[in-house]
């Protein structure tokens, strides 16, 4: 299958993406994938604080070989690099009712809860963005992307725009498929949704010191005082952590926990250790990577020539069928 996904350049990773980067590995092993950078989708919301987006990229980029996505094996490319992208959204556009647009369930949400802190997106750019995923999608004329449950109604949409595009002029794209992707999401050391505007995330390359501070930041279980109270390990934000990097203690934790045979200290320790671990791998690749002169430039460049072409192929179809 050719599978399509991509992520707004939010700068460094953290370990809260690590569910949807091993997803992207496994799709890797078994199918031809397009990985890219969504910089355009960065402006839809924030098209007045440009002045990241490049050092974003680089270092989301930069976190995405870390873990293994092979530029070799998949096309791993910046969006605005080609502008095929473009093209393809205002043809779209013409053929797209408005209405479609308007009942995307997170629309009016976004544009009220940004509002409330005081920002204005109710532009032609941010309605317009499911249809500018549609565009991602189509011009690679995808098979399958992955999603979350909340995306479904983009994808639907992105589907009906394939129907009426085909139905229209002639049969040119096929109607991805959803491929539901089991990503569950890791709280941040505060108990909150892990965020870097929240400043309680784990970086993918974060240094040792980085990963114990941030783990003795997490929150136990406060009914704890002393050290041999029994805990309630369900309702620690430590024990949710050790369940995913500490998969062979972990029974022995919880006994040890609810036994108030082992005190939060030594179990963030063991966490920690655990934690650092996991990460040496990908902090050791990542700075070789960043360290490297022209290395990403080779594999952004080397990604948009592959894109490039699979885009160019799809626009002479759309073209012939449209007879423009
Ligand atoms: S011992 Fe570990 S699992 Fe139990 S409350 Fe403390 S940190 Fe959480």
């Amino acid at each position: 299958m050719r599978v399509l996904s991509g992520m707004r350049p939010s700068g460094k990773l953290h370990i809260g993406h690590l569910s949807v980067l091993s997803n992207w590995l496994k799709l890797q092993e078994e199918n031809e994938c397009f990985f890219f950078v969504a910089d355009w989708h960065a402006l839809t919301t924030a098209f007045d604080e440009t002045a990241s987006i490049r050092v974003n990229t680089r270092e989301m980029l930069a976190d995405w070989l870390a873990v293994g996505i092979d530029p070799e094996r998949s096309t791993v490319f910046v969006q605005s690099q080609v502008l095929e992208h473009a093209e393809l959204l205002l043809l779209f556009s013409m053929i797209t009712p408005l209405s479609w647009l308007e009942r995307v369930p997170t629309y009016k949400d976004q544009v009220q809860q940004l509002a409330a802190r005081g920002k204005d997106i109710a532009t032609y750019g941010f309605l317009g963005y499911p249809l500018l995923q549609a565009a991602d999608i189509l011009i690679y004329r995808a098979d399958a992307v992955p999603v979350g449950q909340d995306q479904l109604p983009h994808l639907e949409l992105c589907r009906e725009v394939a129907r009426r595009f085909n139905h229209l002029y002639k049969p040119v794209f096929p109607e991805p498929q959803a491929l539901l992707a089991d990503t569950a999401l890791l709280p941040g050391v505060d108990g909150r949704k892990m965020s870097k505007s929240y400043g309680n995330e784990i970086s993918l390359g974060a240094a040792r010191e980085t990963v114990e501070k941030r783990v003795r930041m997490m929150i136990t279980d406060p009914g704890r005082i002393r050290k041999n109270d029994p805990g309630n390990p369900e309702i620690c934000n430590v024990y949710t952590y050790q369940t995913l990097y500490n998969r062979d203690l972990v029974d022995e934790i919880t006994v040890a926990c609810r036994e108030g045979r082992i005190g939060c200290v030594a179990c963030k320790a063991r966490l920690a250790e655990s934690l650092n671990a996991y990460l040496e791998p990908i902090r050791q690749r990542r700075a070789e990577i960043l360290a490297e002169p022209g290395y990403l430039d080779d594999v952004m460049a080397h990604g948009q020539e592959k894109a490039a072409a699979a885009a160019r192929e799809t626009m002479r179809r759309v073209r012939q069928a449209v007879q423009i």
